[in-house]
């Protein structure tokens, strides 16, 4: 009551429901962003339909030298093997690179292979893999279809930088969206050397209006020189002083890639076949780096997919635990689809925070036809335990990763409770014992999350004292049907007591 009394605004909810907002525990928000300036490929259904906003794309903009976008379905082509002819019909004078919705892939034309200079003589990458037509061995033609970093890297090395102004851009129109989620917490998990300049100018404009903190990426090649690099890249955001809104206490590594890319790290061999997947660190690699970057100070954050990289990544972890001195070291592993029924008690033995993207736990498209043949059933129902690691005592948080997949809570939410589609699919739900329940839902989408950002003493919960960081959600989610409350959608959004969004 005395809150009420010294309010200077009384809202009358109407019987809608108050709660915390969201945290988004893994995101990509420059990523989201830019995308929205690009062409729009990302609920198409099909390849006619991608190429097709593609080339409206190239003729509305015939002065853009690159043409840059996202984020196709992968799904939508046999194998995830998409042609460069197939662009070239629409675009052959300019390069089109278009990122898949895994973000691990990128399909691209002739003249992007070109101008990056990949031809049937370009060797294999260590860490990546260029698909190649009629491939025996390595030297077929380039498909156009490039997976994982050291295979896009060509093509980011040759397309133009983004500059910081256009980050800026990328950021406020990121803002917006995930206002309008309801989130008002993010973390971004993946920023790259310099990276930082675009959100330190963002908060300095005022124009940041998601509380963010950075992982800093660090690279397999060159971790001890990342190391250095991100400390002093830390020490920047620092001397910006504004702790409430950016910080960068995070380093960010990919153990692997993913599953329907065959790029997951696997302990057993996908199947039909010998092949354990494409880790990107070697396990002993990975040990070093987590614990140089934690002896650091940085927070580890750790993608890891397949069960044999997170096997590596909770070595890592228990490493770092066991050399460097005695901290609030809060580790995160993110995406956990696979864990092998050995590790799962070592998330809760470890302080290791289980960071799910809950909207994937459930047999879209892409889970029946790339997952389900690469692993098999067995496999395939051990995915994303989350009901299991909450009981082992784990901490659980939630996340989007998004623009990979959207920044709906609610959607993710009802997802994780029922482990089913929106059209109910199937019935009684995919692997059930995993469900996961409403309010819980709710708690790792918001207090989870806020503690796995260090900001758990001020926010995160509904408290005298807290910032405001609060969202109204349309009718109250707990009480009604874990199916049908997906389409309940978020009407207003605080940040700091500040009306960041508003539905009407
Ligand atoms: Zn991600």
């Amino acid at each position: 009551m005395a809150v009420a009394a010294s309010a200077t605004e009384t809202v009358d909810l109407a019987g809608r429901l108050l709660i915390p907002a969201f945290n988004d525990g893994h995101c990509h928000p420059v990523m989201a962003g830019l995308e929205t300036f690009g062409p729009l490929v990302s609920e198409l259904d099909s390849v006619e339909a991608v190429i097709t906003e593609v080339g409206r794309y190239a003729a509305e903009n015939p002065t853009a030298d690159w043409i840059i976008g996202g984020a196709y379905d992968p799904s939508l082509a046999p194998g995830g093997n998409f042609d460069s002819a197939w662009l070239d019909a629409v675009v052959a004078d300019r390069p089109v690179m278009l990122h898949a919705s895994d973000h691990h892939t990128v399909w691209c034309n002739s003249e992007a292979l070109r101008r990056a200079g990949v031809t049937t003589e370009t060797p294999e990458p260590t860490l990546g893999r260029i698909e190649r037509r009629d491939a025996e061995g390595s030297h077929g033609t380039p498909l156009g279809t490039m997976r994982e970093w050291h295979a896009i890297d060509y093509l980011r090395r040759a397309a133009p930088a983004t500059t910081i102004d256009e980050g800026v851009a990328a950021l406020v129109s990121a803002s917006r969206i995930a206002n309008s989620q309801g989130v008002a917490w993010m973390q971004d998990a993946w920023v790259e050397r310099g990276e930082q300049a675009a959100y330190l100018e963002a908060v300095r404009r005022n124009v940041l209006t998601v509380r963010t903190n950075l992982a800093f990426r660090i690279d397999p090649d060159n971790w001890r020189d990342d190391i250095r690099a991100f400390t002093d890249a830390r020490v920047e955001v620092e001397a910006l002083d504004r702790p409430e809104m950016l910080t960068a206490k995070t380093a960010k590594f990919f153990v692997d890639g993913v599953i329907e890319g065959g790029t997951a790290q696997l302990l057993a061999p996908y199947c039909g076949s010998h092949d354990h997947g494409l880790p990107n660190w070697t396990r002993d690699a990975l040990i070093e780096a987590v614990a140089a970057a934690d002896r650091a100070g940085f927070q580890a954050h750790l993608h890891a997919i397949g069960d044999g990289a997170i096997r590596n990544a909770l070595d890592a972890i228990e490493h770092a635990i066991a050399t460097g001195p005695a901290w609030d070291r809060r580790p995160v592993i993110t995406h956990v689809q696979l864990v092998h029924q050995d590790d799962l008690p070592r998330f809760a033995e470890m302080g290791v925070i289980a960071n799910f993207q809950a909207l994937w736990a459930q047999e879209d498209g892409m889970m029946l036809n790339l997952d389900l043949p690469r692993i098999g059933r067995e496999r395939y129902d051990q995915q994303y335990p989350i009901a299991t690691l909450d009981k082992s005592g784990a901490r659980i948080s939630f996340a989007s990763d998004w623009p990979v997949s959207p920044n709906d809570f609610v959607a993710a939410i009802s997802v994780a409770a029922t482990r089913q589609t929106a059209d109910g699919y199937p019935s009684g739900g995919w692997t059930p014992h995993e469900r996961f329940d409403v309010e819980k839902g709710l708690l790792a989408s918001t207090l989870g999350s806020a503690y796995q950002g260090f900001t758990e003493s001020w926010r995160g919960t509904l408290a005298v004292g807290n910032a405001a960081d609060l969202v109204v959600l349309g009718s109250d989610i707990t009480a009604s049907d874990p199916l049908a409350m997906r389409t309940v959608r978020p009407e207003a959004t605080y940040l700091g007591g500040v009306l960041v969004y508003s539905r009407e």
